[in-house]
């Protein structure tokens, strides 16, 4: 006889380290106690974790918004010969790296839209500015749809290894999470019908595994994907996880970022996009359900810093990084895309929702940091910088 699945019989299994299934997983998506899931959640979180709260010294650049394609969620693309299309040259991509180095980033988020035009030779130069500007700053560039375009126009679009590492000789260092937004096949036609599907996105990713390269993952929910989606896609994700550990590969997922669909001027504007109560659940059954992923990070632009406070206690162990400069959504329709939090912000929101804000780099080792001079734990100095340009709050 089956067993009857409430959250009573998956604290259960949480209290004894079980895996939760598939039918856990669709119960926890229908369940309406937010609170309940939060707190369960919070159990597995605090096993893990204590109470650290991880954030990190970033800054974000978005090389140019020019894209091939139209995703109808999407608020961040232009057409080349849009007023406010851009391109960013190497030079300035330089000049990011600098900028970071100033700061005492430990880490440049790149990404950007799939340009029609700019050669492979764009990609790698734009990598080695950075990374002789900067050589500590650890670069982590180009989501797997954007890989997958690189393959294209390097001409070796079946070659993915060799595209990785003619990136990582010159400078890419990890992979961030986006372009998975839903996997099911259904949103995909109708949300983002010309982006990879589901099996080239986990491609690149087992791909950089195999290199060595850590990468993570991402979900954009709250648009016209359902529950059964949402629980799919978690579920493709750990069974991806699942296999890189089984095989022993030196790379693997390091977190996962739900990041809430946020309607802005897109094709799917007149949808609301998620509730505040909706973002914690989300993350909270993220927690539950990816028993293999060591982090749930909160991306507070999207999420907003005071809900980030609160997602602490549902599952969430990360909330990301100072971000100067994050182009691809503006929450709330603000127009400016300069959106930064000192790092005495950040840890001021950690330590007021009662947790203990601990550096990382982009590979969770702990930062030890003295104004923009910082190190890995237990490693040799990185980075120097004049404190007199450091923003610290
Ligand atoms: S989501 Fe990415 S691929 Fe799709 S239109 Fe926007 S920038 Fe282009």
């Amino acid at each position: 006889m089956a067993m009857t699945v409430n959250l009573h019989s998956i604290a259960r299994k949480i209290e004894n380290d079980r895996r939760l299934d598939e039918a856990d997983g669709r119960f926890l998506f229908v369940c309406r106690d937010v609170h309940g899931i939060g707190e369960l959640a919070d159990r597995v979180r605090r096993r893990r974790h204590g109470d650290i709260t991880y954030y990190n010294v970033n800054r974000h650049f978005n090389y140019s918004n020019v894209c091939a394609l139209r995703c109808r969620f999407c608020d961040f693309y232009r057409k080349r010969d849009d007023a406010s299309a851009y391109e960013s040259s190497i030079d300035e991509a330089r000049q990011q790296a600098e900028l970071a180095r100033q700061a005492g980033a430990t880490e440049i988020h790149i990404v950007g839209g799939l340009h029609p035009y700019l050669p492979f030779d764009y990609y790698t130069d734009m990598l080695r500015a950075i990374r002789q500007a900067y050589p500590s700053l650890h670069i982590k560039a180009f989501t797997a749809v954007e890989i997958i375009h690189l393959a294209r126009i390097s001409k070796r679009p079946r070659d993915l290894h060799g595209v990785l590492l003619d990136l990582i000789d010159a400078g890419l260092g990890s992979l961030p999470g986006g372009g998975a937004e839903i996997f099911d096949d259904r949103v995909h036609d109708e949300a983002f019908k010309g982006k990879v599907r589901s099996g080239q996105w986990f491609e690149v990713h087992r791909a950089a595994h195999e290199l060595g390269l850590m990468s993570n993952a991402t979900i954009l929910y709250g648009h016209i994907e359902s529950p059964e989606d949402r629980l799919q896609h978690l579920l493709m994700l750990r069974a991806a996880q699942d296999e890189a550990n089984r095989d022993g590969l030196p790379g693997r997922f390091q977190t996962v970022i739900p990041l809430p669909f946020v309607p802005g001027r897109s094709a799917l504007n007149h949808l609301p996009g998620p509730t505040g109560l909706d973002d914690l659940k989300m993350l909270a059954i993220g927690r539950l359900l990816l028993d293999n992923f060591d982090h749930i990070k909160a991306f507070w632009i999207m999420q907003s810093i005071g809900l980030s406070q609160l997602a602490l206690q549902f599952g969430v162990d990360d909330i990301d990084g100072t971000v100067v400069w994050y182009d691809i959504t503006k929450a709330d329709g603000r127009s400016t895309t300069h959106q930064e939090l000192s790092v005495s912000d950040l840890r001021d929101a950690i330590v007021a929702a009662g947790f203990v804000p601990v550096e990382r780099d982009t590979l969770y080792r702990r930062v030890e940091r003295d104004g923009a001079r910082w190190r890995v734990e237990s490693g040799p100095s990185l980075s120097a910088a004049p404190p007199s340009q450091v923003r610290l709050g």
